[in-house]
């Protein structure tokens, strides 16, 4: 017994270090100490293994781990918190801790101030959050994703009631009395609004994120649709503010008061001094908040056809750059990119707002001058 157990531990060590060597850049498997899954006891090496084993399936991940339980990240923090600083910026010889401050500093921060074009650009805030009292995501069973989204359908019957909110829930849990068809459900990704069939994700899929798709899915989208709920995605709830115009300050201040009034709903947040708001994947630790921006680069892309240098060139301003159908998506023909200032843990709300207009500000200068 002890012996094939030891086979499958060293299998396992192999396997990871054979990535390390063809895959530097996936982030678990840079970070991964044989010597400390070593020592881990049997149920922990297990634990572990849980939530790395998206890395290891899927070589090409970028971060490789996603949490399954809020305490994991305390737990395994030998191994998590290298890959955390390396994908935060966070140097050894600062401490990983987060404040939350969402009060804009002060400098201007409306995008039409760079340039009156960018007013036509679609601007988007979210937040991941997950409450304190289920496992994460990818640890879920059916019966609890079904019991997060009915408390969570509870609080939205409350702000459907309210001004500044109405609106309404969309189901895609099979017999929920809020459950939308296809036709609606594919109009809805088509406009941005509502997430991506997770199930052939194979990122999400190893972790278990995905498991009982459609079951617990869906979407509270307020009556001007620029105040959105996702339940179940990658995190049980993303929260977010989408408009046009370049008020990036009016965009954050929806946003906060959208979560506040939420809040006031639910059970508490997961969250610790430490990590900020705990989250699947530890790229949205802390502030949990990605604000994006779809901008059109046609030079820098060239075309659209050419992702990689202008992924080059945002890094130097601390951007990450997706195409505009999200994550692991291409360019469109125009060269319209989502682009994101990528830490989010040790940063304030406010400082990211700050980043991404200086982040749009130096790109689009580059972009000019291309
Ligand atoms: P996230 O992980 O932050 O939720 P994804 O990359 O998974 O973001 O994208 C989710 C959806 O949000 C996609 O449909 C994407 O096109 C859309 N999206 C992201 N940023 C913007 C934006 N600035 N304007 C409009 N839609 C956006
Ligand atoms: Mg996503």
């Amino acid at each position: 017994m002890a012996k094939s157990e030891d086979s499958v531990t060293s299998t396992i060590i192999t396997k990871i270090e054979a990535i390390r060597n063809a895959n530097p850049d996936n982030l678990m498997a840079r970070h991964f100490d044989a010597d400390y899954f070593r020592n881990l006891d049997d149920q922990n090496q297990k634990r572990l293994l849980a939530v790395i084993a998206t890395g290891i399936e899927n070589s090409d991940s970028q971060m490789g781990a996603y949490a399954m339980q809020n305490d994991d990240y305390e737990l395994f923090a030998p191994m998590l918190d290298p890959m955390i600083r390396d994908y935060h910026g966070i140097s050894e010889d600062k401490p990983i801790k987060q404040a939350h401050d969402w009060q804009p500093d002060g400098s201007t921060s409306d995008l039409t101030t760079i340039d009156a074009g960018l007013e036509e650009g679609s601007m988007r805030v979210r937040v991941a959050r997950n409450v304190s009292g289920f496992p994460l995501a990818g640890a879920m069973s059916r019966s609890q994703r079904v019991e997060l989204e009915n408390l969570l359908i509870n609080a939205f019957k409350t702000l459907i009631n309210e001004p500044g909110f109405g609106g309404k829930y969309l189901s895609l849990t099979p017999d929920n009395p809020y459950e939308i068809g296809a036709v609606e459900y594919n109009q809805r990704v088509s406009d941005h609004q509502m997430f991506k069939d997770m199930s052939v994700d194979r990122y999400l899929s190893v972790a278990g994120i995905s498991s009982d798709w459609p079951w617990g899915r869906g979407m509270y989208i307020s009556e001007d649709e620029g105040f959105l709920v996702w339940v179940g995605e990658e995190d049980q709830l993303r929260i977010m503010a989408m408009q046009r115009g370049g008020d990036l300050a009016g965009l954050f201040e929806r946003l906060e008061i959208g979560i506040h009034r939420l809040e006031a709903m639910l059970p508490p947040f997961a969250h610790s001094p430490k990590y900020g708001y705990l989250t699947s994947c530890p790229t949205n630790l802390g502030a949990g908040m990605r604000a994006s921006l779809h901008v059109p680069l046609p030079k820098l892309t060239n075309g659209g056809s050419d992702m990689e240098r202008v992924k080059r060139a945002a890094r130097e301003f601390s951007l990450a750059v997706r195409g505009a159908g999200g994550e692991h998506s291409d360019a469109g023909g125009d060269g319209l990119v989502d682009i994101s200032p990528s830490a989010r843990l040790g940063v304030t709300e406010a400082q990211i707002m700050q980043s991404l207009f200086n982040g749009t500000a130096a790109l689009w200068a580059l972009e000019k001058q291309a």
